[in-house]
């Protein structure tokens, strides 16, 4: 067989577009599925080019040399005593990601094996076909990590069950995953799941959180999350050709729209799931850079350079987003630690002398926004008072996000104006409830496609919560004793500093 160069056959192997004859175009592929694009010319779908090009044979050889590397490291951790010895406020942080990650990884499956028979162009459909394999695998690798970490922490078995309960903090994640990936046409998902999602958020995650771990020596945490961050960066690669041909046919309000509603959402998940694990979970001494900082490099900096390069504009709620960056996961931790019993981690309190400075530092008014919430936290935990760290009451959660409803003074957050009620609209018989404006301006974008969701206290309300108890409600999350959260230093954070003996 002739050995050809990559790019003597690629183009021609790969652009098999061509006009049905025995079938109308829009049964093979129904607006529902592709996105209400029939104004774009389906030969213009055909100019659809991916910047990285890939054969299957290259892909295989590839993915399996990456298998084999995450494969070595997690061998040879398995013989070592470096589990035991990793920080315990870490250990959270990789328990909440494989929690909260490992199965919203088959959602995006799903979302790829869509746009791989969906996608408007050959060369689409086989990027995105990779992209499915891509997922595939990210699930699987999670999952043999963690089940192999199971018999140290049964904490562990949350990365295969959490997708499976109604747990708060997961129905939070599955209502944006559904939104941005599993119930989405093919154009949407291409901007909302690869562009928006992939190219600017997972960066946070993935590339932010692996510098953590190899600081703390994490190597298999490390190595296991640039390994698939290595392939999201390929698959993001569907989003930027989609959005330029959708700009040149003049949907440019279109793809705005669809990052606007993208970016909040993606905002306000990787607020609660990166932010706790960068600020306070991670140790002092191993921190590469802040929440903030990770934000500010990733997704003010990087994406909104390639949204600009693109003609589109930051998303038109930016002030709202730059003001949260301050103080929303500041927020989503405290309220985590709070309800510590509802999730399947230990939550690091991360608030001892030291890392309160450094809060400070990175968070200029930190101290007097929050330090005083966990001054009172403090003198609870020293005076034998526990019961009064922990909620027993829920939080008004918010009908779109499905997160708390938070307000801080001298923000723009929660209440419509200072000192009123949070953000109400009555919608078909029914009140909702907004955390902020760019979540109930998401819902007026399309009020059947959430009016029907609902959160853990509207369940509650409703009697679906029996017995509508305390316990009640961990239960219903699916949360049992054994992987019940608690403080992940059993509170060592809370004494008073012991001064060094000379
Ligand atoms: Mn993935
Ligand atoms: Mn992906």
């Amino acid at each position: 067989m002739p050995k050809l160069m990559r790019s003597d056959w690629y183009d021609l192997a790969r652009d098999m577009n061509w006009t049905l004859r025995y079938v109308p175009h829009d049964q093979a592929f129904p607006p529902e599925l592709v996105g209400p694009v029939a104004e774009v010319p389906t030969e213009r779908w055909w100019t659809w080019d991916e910047p990285y090009k890939l054969s299957y044979r290259e892909y295989v050889y590839n993915q399996s040399e990456k298998d084999a590397g995450v494969g070595a490291v997690g061998a040879a951790v398995a013989r070592s005593r470096l589990f035991e010895q990793i920080d315990p406020g870490w250990k959270g942080a990789i328990k909440a990601h494989f929690g909260a990650v490992t199965l919203s990884e088959g959602e995006s499956t799903l979302a790829e094996s869509r746009m791989g028979r969906f996608g408007l162009a050959a060369a689409w459909r086989n990027m995105a076909l990779f992209g499915a394999l891509d997922e595939m695998r990210h699930v699987q690798i999670q999952l043999k990590v963690a089940h192999s970490l199971l018999e140290r922490d049964q904490q562990f078995e949350w990365a295969h069950k959490a997708y499976h309960t109604e747990n708060w903090a997961i129905i939070a994640a599955r209502g944006h995953d559904h939104d941005l990936f599993l119930c989405n046409d093919v154009v949407s998902t291409a901007i909302q799941l690869t562009f928006t999602f992939e190219t600017g958020f997972t960066n946070l995650q993935f590339m932010g959180m692996a510098a953590d771990a190899m600081e703390i020596g994490d190597v298999e945490f490390g190595a296991l999350i640039s390994s698939i961050q290595t392939d999201e960066a390929r698959h993001a690669q569907q989003g930027e050709p989609t959005l330029r041909i959708l700009l040149e046919s003049g949907e440019r309000e279109y793809a705005q729209r669809l990052i606007d509603v993208s970016f909040w959402r993606a905002w306000h998940l990787f607020a609660s799931l990166t932010g706790p694990s960068m600020d306070y979970y991670t140790p002092l001494e191993h921190r590469t850079m802040s929440f903030k900082e990770f934000m500010e490099e990733w997704i003010i900096r990087q994406f909104m350079d390639q949204i600009e390069d693109l003609g589109l504009e930051k998303p038109w709620y930016w002030d709202t987003f730059l003001d949260e960056l301050n103080w929303r996961h500041h927020c989503e931790h405290a309220g985590i630690w709070y309800y510590r019993p509802t999730v399947w981690w230990h939550p690091d309190a991360g608030v001892s002398a030291g890392e309160r400075e450094w809060l400070e530092a990175k968070y200029p008014g930190w101290t007097q926004k929050f330090g005083r919430l966990w001054d009172t936290v403090t003198d609870s935990v020293r005076n034998d008072r526990l019961d009064r760290t922990i909620g027993n009451t829920l939080p008004v959660l918010c009908n779109l996000c499905q997160l708390p409803i938070f307000m801080v003074p001298g923000t723009t957050s929660g209440a419509t104006a200072p000192g009123q009620a949070p953000r109400q609209v009555d919608h078909g018989g029914r009140r909702y409830s907004f955390c902020s404006e760019p979540c109930h301006w998401i819902f007026t974008q399309n009020p059947e496609r959430y009016a029907s969701t609902t959160t853990v206290v509207d369940r509650l309300i409703a009697g679906e919560v029996q017995p509508p108890t305390p316990e009640g409600v961990i239960a219903y999350m699916g949360i049992t004793p054994e992987v019940r959260g608690d403080d992940a230093t059993r509170y060592a954070w809370a004494q008073p500093q012991i001064e060094a003996v000379a």
